[in-house]
This record gives structure tokens, C-alpha cells and sequence, in this order.
């Protein structure tokens, strides 16, 4: 995974003034044309944006196409966790240059949604002035009033605001996936992790009420939807607004009630709000399922304390413990950044250490990439490009090794996987264990989508298991 240097916006777009090129293109001006597209990138966050996004724009009139040639709104989700996904939203913005014969059709209404549009804001208008709309999440409650501004010819909107402490909830709500449902019950964050732009771009930490969530659990499962998973970029630090006051495991019990409900997943959790009450709620509920993603960062304590992580080595890997120590068999994943500043080659030998001890069941892992507006952006020590890039390649190694390991231990039992996808081999399946692995798998039976069947493993790779139905 090879890292980019920081190239500011100016650098990679046209540097026309809004007043010189006044491209930008009102809804008011597109007559009947109410079709819309949009791309997202990032996180499983942003997915679930853009489907309520989808939802509003519904809502109001417009129809969803799947080119952007064929649209005359054209949305992008952005993401800028990394320099690479900011800059990937800025080439798609280059495709709609008018200045570009080679580009896209121009008179196209283009609106930068997500953190990409927060960190950024109006200087999108000055470097790409054919964009109308620049909005972050925390200001998508506005969006209904923002394309109203658009349909009455203003050529111009943005919506930038983070100071606020309401969530972003719609009437509609567009899913993507045939199956699991997103719900998110946390938004922005309030930690302050030194390397992550998360909490600038999206805002402090907003709880939805318990009984909006269970309400829409409630309306999914009458759909026919079993498997939710609720977001937050802590979701265990999920504190319910409402006079119920549940606590989040009290929430997953009550969400994992819901009557047609079979599955209830969750994602991220912060390991510093990790408690027992979490473990013995997945212990105590079948629907609960056995996996929790629990982010590191790094094995050694001297970075975590430099990127302000609130935990040291030792007491995550007391988390790790307490996990374990479940009846149910929990599977563990993580997300690990190598070469953030001043990180030692002993400092990483405790990074892999950490992989040894842990045994994790997967998990990402990124070179660090400096992000403005975050402390570390400015501190000294920055590790060598090559150092990153070579660093990332042994710990993938190391992991891939473990979850060989782990994988093949799961060799000759049975789990239930939900099945979400046929191969184009016939009798093939893919599914989901509920500790969230891919399980390929042959059956006889047709007609399996979206239904629940009982797997024999009986191979195993770093990534995935295969089966055979089980018959018993
Ligand atoms: N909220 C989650 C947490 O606390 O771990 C995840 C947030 S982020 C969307 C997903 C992952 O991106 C992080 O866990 C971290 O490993 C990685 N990440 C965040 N900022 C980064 C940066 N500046 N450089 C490299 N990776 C980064
Ligand atoms: Fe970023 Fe840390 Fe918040 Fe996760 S907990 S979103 S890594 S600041």
C-alpha cells in the first residue's frame, strides 16, 4: 500500500476564481429533469449517508440513475480518512472542468457531500467552480432545504455547520444491501485520536434515542430485513438520550429482541469503553453476533500515548482477555497504523508482538498519512515513505500466518452462515458466519439468498472458509 504526499486542492484543480468561470449549475434551470447520481467513498458511515441522502432525494421528486452521464444532479460521498480517498473525489471533480473538451458533459448540477466537503469547505467553489452544493454530514438535516435553495436558482449552497446536536434521520431511507440493514446510533466523535481528521469533519459526538433506533429496528424487521448492524465510529460509547437512558448493551439486548431479528452486529467499538456488560450481553443472546471490532492502532504504549489513544498495550490487551474469556467463541478484528511519527523499529517489533498475542481473526491495516487539522500533522520525527511501506508488508505477513492458523482451526465444524451471494459455479454459495467470516459453500438446495443455513467447514485461507451444507 504505497503512501501520497499531501497535495492541497489548489494543486490539483484549475485555479479559476468563482467570478472568472461562474460554471456552477442551478437545479432551478433543468426544467423537468429530476434524475440523480451518486458514488460514495469510505466508510460503512458514509454508505449509510449516502442511502438516507438517497432517501431525501427520493423524497423530493428525483429519480436515481446509475451513470453519471445519464444525471443531472451528480452527489459525491466523500471520504478523507486518508490523502489518498480526498484525493480521488478531486480527480471525479477534474472530469467536469468545462474547460476539459475531453471532460464530462458540462451543465450538470454537482454537488461534494461527506468529510471531504467539511474539511475543504467553500474553497471548493473557488477551485472548482462548476460545483453548486458543499455539504458535511453534520449538516444533512439541511439538505432538503439546500436543494429547495438549488430548485429556486441559486447556483451557490453550502451547508458546513458542526456545531450542533441533532442526528441525521429521514423518512425514507434508500438500502443498498438485500439483507443487513445499517443503522447508525452514533454520529461525529468525541475523542481525539492525534491522527484522525474524523472529529473536524464530522462533528461532536450526536446519540440517537433509544426508541427512534428500536422503532426503526421494529419497521426494518416488518420488511423482512434479520441482520442490522449499528454505527457509530465508537458505538460502544453510545449514551441514549432519552429518558430511558439504556446503556449500549442494554441497547443490543433490546435490538437483538425485536421479533424477526436474527442478527444484531456493531461497529467501531473504542476499546476503552469495551466493558464486561458488552461481552456478557453477546454471551446471553443468540442474535448477538460473535464479533466485535475493536481498533488498536499500535502495540506499543509510547505511540498510543502519542496519538492520544486513552489506553495503553497492557490494558487493551486485558480487553482481549476479557473477550475471550466468553462462552460464545468471539472473533476480534482490528485496524493498525504503521510509521505514525516518531514510531521506532522497537516500537513496531511491539506492533507485531501484539499481532502474536492477540491473535486476531483479521483486520485492516494502513500507513500512516498526515491529515490537516490534526496534532499530528505537525509533529517531528516523520517516518520514511519506504520504512511505512515496508513495515505495512511484514505485518501483513505476520497476520495473514494467524489467521491461517485460526481459519484452519474452524475446520470440520458447523456455523450458520446467512447467505448472500451465488457463485457463478452452480451449487455454489457465499455466506456470512456470524463471527463475520466469508464461508463459500456448496448445496443442492436452489433459492438460498437471504436465507440461514448450517455450514461444515472443511477448508480454510487467510480470508475465507468453504463448506458443504450440513445435512445433520
Ligand atoms: N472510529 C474508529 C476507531 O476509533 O478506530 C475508526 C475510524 S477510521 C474511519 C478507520 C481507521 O482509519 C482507523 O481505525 C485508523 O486505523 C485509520 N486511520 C484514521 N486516520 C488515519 C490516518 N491519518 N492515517 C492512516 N490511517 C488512519
Ligand atoms: Fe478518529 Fe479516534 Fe474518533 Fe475513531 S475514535 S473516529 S480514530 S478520533
Amino acid at each position: 500500500m504505497a503512501e501520497s504526499i499531501h497535495v492541497p486542492l489548489a494543486s490539483l484543480l484549475p485555479s479559476t476564481s468563482a467570478k472568472e468561470n461562474p460554471a456552477a449549475v442551478s437545479l432551478g434551470g433543468l426544467g423537468g429533469d429530476r434524475t440523480f447520481y451518486i458514488e460514495t467513498f469510505g466508510c460503512q458511515m458514509n454508505e449509510h449517508d449516502s442511502e438516507k441522502v438517497v432517501g431525501v432525494l427520493l423524497r423530493r421528486g428525483y429519480r436515481q440513475v446509475t451513470s453519471p452521464d445519464d444525471a443531472r444532479l451528480v452527489f459525491y460521498n466523500t471520504c478523507s480518512i486518508r490523502e489518498k480517498a480526498a484525493h480521488k473525489v478531486f480527480s471525479r471533480l477534474g472530469e467536469f472542468n468545462p474547460k476539459n473538451n475531453f471532460g464530462r458533459e458540462s451543465g450538470k448540477v454537482i454537488g461534494v457531500l461527506g468529510c471531504v466537503a467539511q474539511q475543504e469547505g467553500e474553497e471548493i467553489f473557488e477551485r472548482a467552480p462548476w460545483v453548486s452544493l458543499v455539504c458535511g454530514s453534520a449538516s444533512y438535516r439541511k439538505l432538503p432545504l439546500l436543494l429547495a435553495r438549488l430548485e429556486a436558482g441559486e447556483n451557490r449552497v453550502a451547508g458546513l455547520e458542526t456545531d450542533t446536536d441533532e442526528t441525521f434521520e429521514t423518512e425514507l431511507t434508500q438500502r443498498d444491501h438485500p439483507f443487513r440493514a445499517y443503522l447508525t446510533i452514533i454520529e461525529g466523535c468525541d475523542k481525539a485520536c492525534s491522527y484522525c481528521i474524523v472529529p473536524y469533519t464530522r462533528g461532536p459526538e450526536r446519540n440517537r434515542a433509544s426508541d427512534s433506533i428500536l422503532r426503526e429496528v421494529r419497521e426494518l424487521a416488518d420488511v423482512g430485513y434479520t441482520e442490522i448492524q449499528l454505527l457509530g465510529q465508537t458505538v460502544n460509547s453510545y449514551r441514549d438520550p432519552s429518558n430511558r437512558h439504556l446503556t449500549f448493551s442494554e441497547l443490543l439486548l433490546a435490538v437483538a429482541e425485536v421479533r424477526g431479528i436474527r442478527r444484531v452486529r456493531f461497529m467501531t467499538s473504542h476499546p476503552r469503553d469495551l466493558g464486561g456488560d458488552i461481552v456478557d450481553a453477546i454471551d446471553a443472546s443468540p442474535a448477538l453476533c460473535d464479533h466485535i471490532h475493536l481498533p488498536v492502532q499500535s502495540g506499543s504504549t509510547r505511540v498510543l500515548r502519542a496519538m492520544q489513544r486513552t489506553y495503553t498495550r497492557d490494558e487493551y490487551l486485558e480487553k482481549i482477555r476479557l473477550i475471550r474469556g466468553a462462552r460464545k467463541q468471539i472473533s476480534i478484528t482490528t485496524d493498525i497504523i504503521v510509521g505514525f511519527p516518531g514510531e521506532t523499529e522497537q516500537d513496531f517489533e511491539e506492533t507485531l508482538s501484539l499481532l502474536d498475542a492477540a491473535q486476531f481473526d483479521g483486520g485492516f491495516s494502513f500507513q500512516y498519512s498526515p491529515r490537516p487539522h490534526t496534532p499530528a500533522a505537525i509533529m517531528a520525527d516523520a517516518v520514511p515513505e519506504a520504512t511505512k511501506s515496508h513495515r505495512l508488508q511484514v505485518l501483513l505477513e505476520r497476520q495473514r500466518a494467524i489467521q491461517v492458523q485460526r481459519n484452519q482451526s474452524l475446520v470440520g465444524q458447523v456455523f450458520e452462515a446467512l447467505v448472500e451471494g451465488a457463485s457463478r459455479r452452480e451449487m455454489q454459495w457465499t455466506g456470512r458466519t456470524s463471527s463475520n467470516r466469508v464461508l463459500n459453500f456448496t448445496s443442492s438446495r436452489p433459492d438460498l439468498l437471504g436465507e440461514y443455513v448450517r455450514v461444515r467447514v472443511t477448508g480454510a485461507g487467510p480470508n475465507s472458509l468453504t463448506g458443504e451444507e450440513s445435512i445433520e
